[in-house]
């Protein structure tokens, strides 16, 4: 019988409730579990595929080409838990599928209602995951506890014990508990007024995982037991981690959150099994080498917009003793400043995915810049097609080449739309998405990093590589080091006679782990580092 987990969050947003259902699912697997991992967002969209980074953060894509939310990198980070597009469920999906039903007449007459109807969809959608071979269902719900969008959310969730049993299902509330710099004293009220919110709904939390900047003490955790209506034990503290967020889920199992997991689901005893993941944090904690990578983007400021880049960075250092320390560097400012200014002194750099015309000469600059002085570069999506227009203008000799997603007259279309993304309508699904093979040149540098002829990876992208290009590049000294064997698409260049410089179209950050690098960050981090050491080896 499958268990269910439901983790809620309580007081504001962004505790890292992700972060922590995804440790709660590591924990889990690391005593023999079978575990799936799921997030249900209340927000309308049907998907984060059409909203701004600013908004959503990263968008982050599956295998099946589902765009999906940024928590469900943290789940493939930590759990091996495949994902797919039942992993992330929001309302604008659920209400989708009611109102398809409807039109198809399956309620056969019945007044359509968000009870029971939407809420039997939430749950179908929960239920989705459980299986004979599934010992737990982890399910995230986004928002805070409060929020009018959440809440039929709320009552599907609460209605799930009547139907599987209430020893099967276990409510996991992460709440915060702020520190009050004039009262000199950490509060447990905001916290007590959210479980308040969850009972009134009807859903009495087992665990509360409360974060705090400080260590809560025995009478905050006692007071919060007792006003919470919870056992003393399953008060989990959750400090802030200042190092990693690699730290997450060992800080959980010191403070034995699985043990009390286990023990109330009646899930077998077995041990946690976590020797390399304090491995990987003791090389987090004692860094040998030290490199500093640029990453010049739109969104630098945004700490989300580029989450998987700068964790596949992170896992790439770990696994060279090595502290990276990245330089955001605005694609904005790049288009006005001297590029020695802002980049000079860095041992790589990066350009990352993204869309629209802001920032894209100081993209191109960048690459310019890392292409010139023997700069490792790693361009990604976006990145590759900046590498690309600029190896045209520079090294090929077409002054106006462009995208044309950013001047749609241009004389020479490097990058171009494909007829059949030329007819797309409808902006959300429509890009070419999720995982599409990729055959690598022999002797180029990417195929000598995977190690393998064929890989796969995950794309989302509507532009191109113009083939029509193709010769006249290759020609001036940037090989194809990788394409699609079946369209022939071009997916990975790199340029010659320099000492590291690749550029994919698709996106390799959404295959990284912190245990199991991705092969091209690991080449890149390599390469800066080399760099780095040459440098310091010439005398001044
Ligand atoms: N805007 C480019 C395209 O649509 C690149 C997309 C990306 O970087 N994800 O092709």
């Amino acid at each position: 019988m499958t268990k269910f987990i439901f983790v809620t969050g309580g007081v504001v947003s962004s505790l890292g409730k992700g972060l922590t259902s995804a440790s709660v699912g590591l924990l889990l697997e690391r005593r023999g579990l079978k575990v799936r991992m799921q997030k249900l967002d209340p927000y309308l969209n049907v998907d984060p595929g059409t909203m701004s980074p600013y908004q959503h953060g990263e968008v982050y894509v599956l295998d099946d080409g589902s765009e999906t939310d940024l928590d469900l990198g943290h789940y493939e980070r930590f759990t091996s838990s495949p994902l797919s597009r039942s992993s992330n469920y929001t309302t604008g999906q659920i209400y989708q599928a009611v109102l398809d039903k409807e039109r198809r007449g399956e309620y056969l007459g019945a007044t359509v209602q968000v009870i029971p109807h939407i809420t039997d969809e939430i749950k179908e959608a929960i239920f989705s995951q459980a299986g004979p071979d599934i010992d737990v269902v982890i399910t995230e719900l986004g928002g805070t506890v409060g929020d009018i969008e959440g809440l039929p959310f709320l009552e599907a969730i609460r209605q799930v014990p009547l139907e599987v049993g209430k020893e099967n299902c276990l409510f996991i509330h992460l709440t915060l508990v702020p520190y009050l710099k004039a009262a000199r004293e950490l509060k447990t009220k905001p916290t007590q007024h959210s479980v308040g919110q969850l009972r009134q709904i009807g859903i009495q939390p087992d665990v509360l995982v409360i974060r705090t900047e400080r260590p809560l003490g025995r009478d905050n955790a006692e007071k919060i037991a007792l006003f919470c209506n919870v056992e003393k034990n399953a008060v989990i503290e959750e400090v802030d981690k200042t190092l990693s967020i690699y730290e997450v889920p060992l800080g959980l199992a010191e403070n034995k959150i699985d043990r009390l997991i286990c023990d109330k689901l009646q899930l077998p005893p077995a041990s946690c099994q976590l020797d390399d993941w304090k491995e990987l944090m003791n090389n987090i904690r004692h860094p040998e080498h030290e490199v500093t990578i640029a990453v010049v983007g739109k969104y630098i400021e945004h700490r989300d917009a580029y989450k998987s880049i700068y964790e596949s960075i992170d896992h790439a250092g770990f696994s060279s003793k090595a502290r990276v320390i990245v330089k955001r560097v605005s694609a904005d400012e790049l288009e006005e400043e001297d590029p020695e200014l802002l980049l000079r002194g860095v041992d790589g750099i990066l350009v990352p995915g993204g869309f629209g015309m802001r920032g894209i000469e100081g993209k191109i600059r960048a690459a310019r810049y890392a292409r010139e002085r023997q700069i490792p570069y790693f361009g990604i999506c976006l990145g590759m097609q900046c590498a690309v227009i600029e190896f045209a203008r520079h090294a090929v000799g077409l002054d106006d080449a462009n995208s044309t997603e950013f001047n749609s007259e241009t004389n020479n279309p490097v990058i171009c739309l494909l007829e059949e993304q030329k007819k797309i309508v409808y902006k959300g699904g429509t890009m070419r998405l999720g995982a599409q093979p990729c055959t690598l040149m022999e002797g180029s540098l990417s195929a000598q990093h995977y190690g393998q002829a064929e890989v796969s990876e995950r794309h989302r992208h509507r532009y191109e590589f113009n083939p029509e290009y193709r010769e006249a590049i290759e020609q001036a000294g940037m090989r194809i080091a990788g394409a699609n064997p079946d369209s022939g698409l071009v997916e990975i260049v790199e340029v010659e006679n320099h000492p590291w410089f690749v550029a994919v179209q698709f996106h390799p950050e959404f295959h990284s782990k912190p245990l199991a690098p991705h092969p091209l960050f690991q080449g890149f981090i390599k390469a800066a580092l080399d760099r780095r050491q040459d440098q310091v080896a010439v005398p001044v």
